[in-house]
């Protein structure tokens, strides 16, 4: 490692910067997105005219509750939308966003610098692949190291000829079960991370086991693990040893959910999703283990509902709320301060 021309630098997508100039920073989000690939069908023929209505307030309601059965909801591709939004968090204090729109989500980088300049916010934009269903079809035979290559190239030299470079190897899908092709994918992300000192980034799927077998094949390959986020943790592991077992190995803790109220939403028998408070009583758990260095946090915004202008929490959820909401608990300015500019500084600096 350390041989990439930006170690210790963070890299947005107006370039390099030094890592002190981030401020508050929130470390899985999607500015835009093409997310139809995990679109589901209503089943019932009376809902069925619903999946391609677009967002209203006449369906918000039944949107909240079936958020991935409304393709206009999935789609996140209007700039000045963008624009607006990201604004929210820039006025209330906040630096940095981390866009882990990765291959197969229709990742945008000069969209992501325009929002970029048009903001004032630092924008660190995600490479490598989504989950596999998204995957093309030539992974089935390629090899790991074929991937990656592709994938240093966007953080040594931009993505296609646009200059823009990628800050981060994620989001990088892992299904339950970890298919053939995932395992390349992240195998490919390791390679990237020892070859150019870039941190990577996991999405799991819904399996409580699957993070850690993640963790430890990304150990044996070679990667970073105090370089490395595991998202998704709320709506992942439930369990307290599990938790206390994946704090273990060193890797960050992504709470990235934030604000991401769909309890009463129909998922696997044994998943559900948190909400703000369930995410604070695993944070504070982790504090009083001691791990609080590994925490961090993000909202996902991936689907309109979630935005203001739709009706949802907006960007500045967390710095607006969840926050003074963490300070009344008992959390101190210090870790939450921690939480929220220094370890996603120390995970975006270049290695
Ligand atoms: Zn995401």
């Amino acid at each position: 490692m350390a041989t990439s021309p930006i170690a210790g630098k963070v890299q947005t997508v107006l370039g390099p910067v030094d890592p002190q100039t981030l401020g508050p920073t929130i470390t899985h989000e999607h500015l835009l997105i093409d997310f139809r690939v995990v679109f589901q069908q209503p089943g019932e023929a009376s809902q069925a005219g619903l999946a391609e209505e677009k967002l209203s307030l006449a369906n918000l309601g039944w949107i909240r509750h079936n958020w991935n059965s409304s393709i206009d909801n999935l789609m996140l591709i209007d700039e000045s939308v963008a624009i607006a939004e990201a604004r929210h968090f820039f006025n209330a204090g906040g630096g940095t966003m981390v866009d882990v729109t990765s291959n197969g989500l229709g990742r945008d980088p000069l969209a992501l610098a325009r929002i970029s300049r048009a903001t004032g916010l630092n924008v660190v934009m995600g490479g490598g692949h989504y989950i596999g269903a998204t995957h093309p079809e030539e992974f089935e035979r390629a090899s790991a190291e074929e991937i990656a290559s592709s994938i240093i190239r966007d953080i040594e030299d931009g993505v296609g000829n646009t200059g823009i470079r990628t800050g981060i190897v994620g989001e990088v899908g892992v299904s339950a079960p970890w298919s053939e092709t995932e395992r390349k994918t992240v195998h490919a992300a390791v390679i990237a991370q020892v070859q150019t000192g870039a941190p990577v980034l996991i999405h799991p799927g819904r399996d409580e086991e699957l993070p850690l077998r993640v963790l430890e094949a990304v150990a044996e390959w070679g990667g970073d693990l105090t370089h490395t986020v595991m998202g998704h943790i709320e709506r992942t592991i439930y369990s307290r040893s599990a938790l206390k077992r994946l704090a273990e190995t060193g890797a960050f803790l992504n709470f990235d959910l934030f604000g991401h109220d769909s309890s009463f939403y129909p998922l696997a028998p044994h998943s559900y999703m948190p909400n703000d408070a369930q995410r604070m009583d695993q944070i504070q758990f982790l504090i009083d283990e001691g791990h609080v260095d590994q925490v961090l946090l993000a909202h996902d915004v991936c689907s309109k509902h979630r935005l203001k202008q739709y009706g949802g929490h907006g960007w500045d959820h967390i710095i607006a709320r969840v926050v003074p909401q963490m300070l009344a608990r008992g959390i101190s300015r210090e870790h939450v301060d921690r939480m929220l500019v220094d370890n996603p500084r120390r995970m975006l600096t270049f290695a």
